[in-house]
């Protein structure tokens, strides 16, 4: 095996079709022949996983999730086999390996599993014997030996978790954009690509919903040391390094949105259980006011989380602007021009928090474009960085 062991991530987008499958057969090629050993994780084509998602929905609206997670990780399982063929074909030997054969094993969270602990010896093989490893992301093997997925854009954590069990030299996470912007360049015009930012603040900005990393990946490699480089899979950009230094406390860094959220209340009674309950259910906290708690649903495939637990109340649909720098949170004149901004552009502000590195405001869903495009002018474009605290 070679001494410097990539692991690269080709996300959706990058294998959505038999041309850009080829673009990627292309760069792990150039990859291998540059002397690297080479594990490729990649995502399922294109939308596959929503369209079985919905296929499934079409059957049952609370489809078993155990039997979702049979189904949707058939997503990547295609496209691994598919680069796998492409690879040899190019003289380039390749196997591709499942989630369970790769040695991610994870807890029992059916559709949100968290990886416990990876087995990396049959990968190590197969990078011994010269072979580019062509890993399913996305999924693993419980501690029951069922197969789990990881939740949405859970191909990243499989990346991460697979770089830090091998101790890659780095971990490149390869998508339809050139690295982290200052905001999702399709929604805001004058986002600024970001060559460099610290893992914690790319942790907040996952969390307030900015797809391009997954939150559970960027944790992880936080924890394990693991150097991200966000970059396009095609194109020359030089992408966005995520690395554990953290930046001097600066003006916010980024901006996002996240309108996969509800609202719920949780009652007195068996409060711990209930937030348990939501948590099986595919629901992740993101942020708390008093008894009101903000819950992401994107790993939701159920009912409405009323069902999860008899105190769980849940108050309709809710939509949260989030501003990301390091201590933007004790940065109080930030955040009230965070708030001034979005009141000035006609947008009601809900509720509003800031805390560590993070400010953030409540808005209502259909304003949620809008907002991000107005605290992201007065706080990434209108601030000084350098201007004394
Ligand atoms: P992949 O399928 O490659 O994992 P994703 O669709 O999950 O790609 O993530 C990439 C998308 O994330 C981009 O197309 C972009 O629209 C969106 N995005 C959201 N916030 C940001 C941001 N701050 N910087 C770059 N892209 C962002
Ligand atoms: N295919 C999965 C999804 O669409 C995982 C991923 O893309 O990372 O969420
Ligand atoms: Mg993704």
């Amino acid at each position: 095996m070679s001494d410097t062991v990539v692991v690269q991530k080709y996300g959706g987008s990058s294998v959505a079709d038999l041309e850009r499958l080829e673009a990627v057969a292309q760069r792990v090629a150039t990859t291998r022949r540059a002397g690297h050993g080479v594990v490729v994780v990649v995502s399922a084509m294109g939308n596959t996983t929503s369209e079985l998602l919905a296929l499934a929905r079409s059957l049952s609206p609370a489809p078993d999730r155990r039997e979702l997670d049979m189904l949707v990780s058939v997503g990547e399982r295609i496209a691994m086999a598919l680069l796998a063929i492409r690879l040899r074909d190019l003289g380039i030997p390749a196997r591709s390996l499942t989630g369970s054969q790769a040695g991610i094993v994870t807890d029992e969270s059916h559709g949100d599993a968290r990886v416990v602990e990876v087995r990396p010896h049959r990968l190590r093989a197969v990078l011994d014997a010269g072979e580019v490893a062509i890993i399913a992301g996305f999924q693993g093997v419980s501690t029951a030996r069922e197969v789990t997925t990881l939740g949405r854009g859970g191909s990243d954590t499989t990346a991460i978790a697979l770089a830090a069990a091998l101790d890659a030299a780095w971990c490149e996470l390869c998508s339809d954009v050139d690295g982290v912007f200052s905001a999702d360049p399709r929604v805001v015009d004058g986002a600024r690509k970001l060559d460099a930012m610290s893992l914690e603040e790319a942790l907040a900005l996952a969390r307030g919903g900015a797809k391009v990393l997954n939150e559970d990946a960027v944790r992880m490699a936080r924890d394990a040391g693991v150097e991200i480089r966000a970059v396009a899979t095609a194109g020359p950009g030089s992408g966005t390094r995520l690395t554990p230094e953290r930046q001097p406390a600066s003006a916010a860094t980024a901006v996002t949105g996240s309108d996969t959220l509800v609202k719920v209340r949780i009652g007195p009674m068996e409060r711990d259980l209930a937030i348990e309950r939501i948590r099986q259910a595919g629901g992740r906290l993101r942020r708390r006011v008093g008894e009101r708690l903000y819950v992401d649903i994107t790993n939701v495939h159920g009912p409405d989380l009323r069902h999860a637990h008899p105190s769980v109340s849940e108050e309709g649909p809710a939509a949260i602007v989030t501003a990301v720098g390091s201590s933007l949170g004790q940065r109080m004149d930030l955040v009230e021009q965070g708030t001034t901004a979005l009141l000035e552009g006609g947008v009601w502000v809900v509720t509003q928090g800031s805390e560590g590195d993070v400010a953030w405001w409540e808005v209502p869903p259909d304003a949620l474009a809008a907002s991000v495009k107005l605290v992201h002018q007065r706080l990434v474009d209108g601030i000084d960085p350098n201007a004394d605290a």
